[in-house]
């Protein structure tokens, strides 16, 4: 079984669990109600399920290929068809703002779709993701003419958009950025450097690409503090949109990857091609964030995506396959391995997973929608602080869970899953790669104990265990959900210990903070889960209450034990040998 069923009711039961009822009682959601959402999750299974989840594995086999003699990328035709569908309705402006020509529906409901895209298949969704993601910086960022001309047609789905920070020093580091900008004599610039891993760089479903690129003017200063961001069209055009010549940007090669086969990964060269600049000179870096904060809500949901992809063929697997006998079996023969509580064990884990991993995920969503359209100022100040603090946490939480579940469901398939044939071994190779880029996980880690905990002394994160001791006081009342609510109370009291010790040792400039960082992301990412999970248990019904239960005692329990978060900079020395 290798086909793709959205859980549509699963998906808005989340999204309801994290906050979609308030949402839609916003002024600029007025007539929507969760049906009217319903109705649209659904019209976006159909294309999910039908015209976008066949293409998957012929993406896997095929590939994207380079033309080196031209630099011309071309993808499989199967994906023509997908995208052409895709962008024929109108989705990747669902959460845009009506004046711009968008559906007007909240950023959540889009990060639902992002979901069913990135289950029926990964690699292609990766385009969307990021014309979503320069959709949203051009929103913020362009001016009048930039959105008219370039605004306008990511949205009607006639061009893409790329994120070109990464060069070959400057990888985590982004300050390193060595990509120069000349002024030209009619007030562009042009733009000189290489790029690498550039995703959907170059490629055949569009006539033109917009690359939003990093690069440095003359004179600026070093470090982040001097990088500005240029738009690099990849055919130019006129003021009305017509395609003129090429640009000087071209692609050298395509890496060969283990998974997202046919997610063109690009060395770019820019040889003085042609740019206009977006937002203020030297403010590259905070409008590159009004991409990378969407994009990292993506990434992370990719995890959550591609873990119920798996889950789903696990599932079918284990109903199929005959071996050995089982206590209550009573059919003729062998069982069929789902008979066996331990198969039972790795798939209730995996569901389990899924669960906390969306609603976490569609929570970092609500706090970003409420942050933009809330009418009291106040409200969407703390709604922005809670999406700061949620974002590094939705990154990197469900991609570690994604490579977790990825790896069960090989094992739920036995020699089967280590073979290609089943296609288990693809969702494991495709999902490999989301700690990594967008940030590596280490790196939101680092964010989270600085940025996000140390500088706000804790604020933000103790306004959400609040929250989180409701949600244990509820969950005792609630039978069944007895052991869960225990493993969260005592979750919790280490998740304060651990974000006092955090603020105490000085956040991100403590070595004895930087070495437990991950573990502490660790931690606020399965309590945080943990809890709305529990949260949806408490009115639930008793398959809820069972995988809040199984949620609790696998990864609550674990990171109670605060040892990790507090190893200390020493110790790994001395275990490396390097003291
Ligand atoms: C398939 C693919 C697609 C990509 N798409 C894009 C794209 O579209 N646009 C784009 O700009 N980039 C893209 N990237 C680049 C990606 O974002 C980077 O690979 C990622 O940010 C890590 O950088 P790096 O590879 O240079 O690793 P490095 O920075 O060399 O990191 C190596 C290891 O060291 C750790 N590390 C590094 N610095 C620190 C530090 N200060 N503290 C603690 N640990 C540290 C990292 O966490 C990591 O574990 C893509 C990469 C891949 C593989």
């Amino acid at each position: 079984m290798n086909g793709y069923h959205v859980p549509v009711d699963r998906i808005m039961q989340a999204m309801e669990v994290a906050g979609l009822g308030e949402l839609l009682r916003l002024p600029p959601f007025d007539g929507l109600d969760p049906e009217a959402v319903r109705d649209v999750l659904q019209g976006f299974a159909t294309l999910a399920e039908q015209v976008i989840a066949p293409t998957d594995r012929d993406g896997d086999l095929h590939g994207a290929v380079l033309d080196a003699d031209t630099g011309r990328v071309t993808v499989p035709a199967s994906f023509h068809t997908a995208h052409t569908e895709f962008a024929k309705g109108g989705w990747i402006a669902l959460s845009a703002p009506s004046h711009l020509g968008g559906g007007g529906f909240p950023g959540v409901v889009a990060t639902a779709t992002q979901e069913m895209f990135a289950s029926a298949n990964l690699a292609l969704s990766l385009n969307p993701v990021l014309t979503q993601s320069a959709i949203e910086l051009l929103e913020q960022w362009g001016d009048d003419r930039q959105q008219g001309l370039y605004l306008r047609r990511l949205l009607d789905g006639v061009w893409t958009g790329t994120m070109n920070l990464t060069e070959p020093d400057a990888g985590s580091d982004v300050g390193a950025v060595r990509t120069t900008a000349e002024p030209t004599s009619d007030g562009r610039w042009a733009i000189s450097g290489t790029k690498i891993y550039i995703t959907w760089g170059e490629h055949d479903l569009t006539e033109n690409i917009v690359h939003l690129v990093l690069a440095r003017v003359p004179g600026g200063p070093p470090g982040t503090k001097g990088i500005s961001l240029f738009l690099v069209p990849k055919v130019l055009v006129d003021d009305e949109g017509h395609l003129l010549e090429h640009n000087r940007v071209r692609c050298l090669s395509l890496e060969h990857k283990m998974g997202i086969n046919a997610s063109p990964t690009c060395v770019l060269e820019f040889d003085g091609a042609i740019g206009e600049m977006v937002g203020p000179v030297h403010g590259g870096m905070a409008a590159m964030f009004s991409m990378m904060n969407p994009a990292r809500l993506a990434i992370g949901l990719e995890g959550t995506a591609v873990s119920e992809r798996a889950f789903q063929q696990a599932l079918a697997y284990a109903q199929e396959r005959l071996q050995g006998r089982a206590a209550r079996w009573t059919g003729e023969g062998p069982a069929p391995i789902i008979e066996h509580p331990d198969v039972r064990r790795m798939l209730v884990s995996m569901a389990a997973s899924i669960d906390a991993c969306r609603l976490l995920t569609f929570a970092t969503a609500i706090a970003g929608d409420l942050a933009k359209h809330h009418p009291d100022a106040e409200v969407r100040e703390q709604a922005q602080r809670r999406a700061d603090l949620l974002t590094p946490i939705a990154k990197s939480f469900p991609t570690d869970q994604g490579v977790r579940n990825t790896s069960i469901a090989v094992q739920v398939h036995g020699g089967m899953g280590y073979v290609e044939e089943t296609g288990i071994a693809q969702r494991y190779r495709d999902v490999r790669i989301t700690p990594i880029y967008e940030g590596t996980n280490g790196i939101q880690a680092i964010d989270l104990v600085g940025r996000k905990v140390a500088k706000d002394q804790g604020a933000a994160m103790e306004t959400l265990c609040v929250e989180i001791d409701e949600t244990v006081s509820r969950a005792h009342a609630v039978a069944g959900l007895e052991r869960a609510a225990t493993a969260l109370e005592r979750a919790l009291v280490a998740l304060r210990e651990a974000t006092a010790w955090v603020v105490d040792q000085g956040g991100a400039a403590s070595a004895d903070v930087l070495a437990g960082a991950t573990a502490y992301q660790e931690l606020v990412g399965a309590v945080t889960s943990g809890h709305l999970l529990i949260r949806m248990a408490c009115e639930g019904s008793d398959l809820d209450k069972a995988r809040a239960t199984v949620f609790a005692a696998e990864h609550l329990d674990r990171v109670a034990l605060l040892d990790t978060v507090r190893m200390g900079a020493g110790t790994l020395a001395v275990g490396l040998g390097l003291a």
